[in-house]
């Protein structure tokens, strides 16, 4: 074995010396193991005595408080409807996208957009239970058209 490298006893592989810090108390006078593994121990170490710290504060306890209230419902109720509706119009898309390869349905680049008149990038739908009902809209003219029916409360039928 080439004595420039050290197995290191973490990662079990075979590092030059130099990435091995000094320790006078073993016998090669180098540590067990290389600094990249002294590190990771360090920070799990940390990490751990962080997260136990925080238990003893009784973060656990206020994290199921938090848990109970009416803002912590929301937002996990906010979080499910935007997963939904996300998978919703994936799935509209979709078959939007099969109407479009199967020829039932004009690329949107092939029509105007309706409201620049210039060529369409993409259909918005007003309507996500009619997923054929669409409007052709270039992608500057989407943009804007879902900014301004955020900005109004306006939304998408679902
Ligand atoms: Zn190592
Ligand atoms: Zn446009
Ligand atoms: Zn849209």
């Amino acid at each position: 074995m080439d004595s420039t490298l050290k197995k290191c006893s973490a990662c079990q592989e075979h590092k030059p010396v130099t990435v091995f810090g000094v320790d006078r108390s073993c016998k090669d006078g180098l540590r067990a193991y290389c600094k990249p593994c002294v590190y990771i121990r360090s920070q799990s170490k940390k990490s751990k005595a962080s997260r136990k710290k925080w238990v003893d504060n009784g973060g656990l306890e206020r994290q199921r408080e938090y848990a109970k209230t009416a803002h912590a419902k929301t937002v996990r109720n906010a979080r499910l409807r935007a997963s939904r509706l996300l998978k919703k119009q994936e799935r509209i898309i979709a078959k939007v996208s099969a109407a479009v390869s199967a020829g039932e349905l004009a690329h949107p680049t092939k029509r105007k957009c309706l409201g620049c008149h210039e060529c369409a990038d993409e259909y918005h739908h007003h309507n996500y239970r009619r997923p054929f009902d669409v409007t052709p809209l270039c992608r500057d003219c989407h943009v804007s058209l879902h900014t301004y029916m955020r900005h109004n409360g306006l939304d998408v039928q679902r």
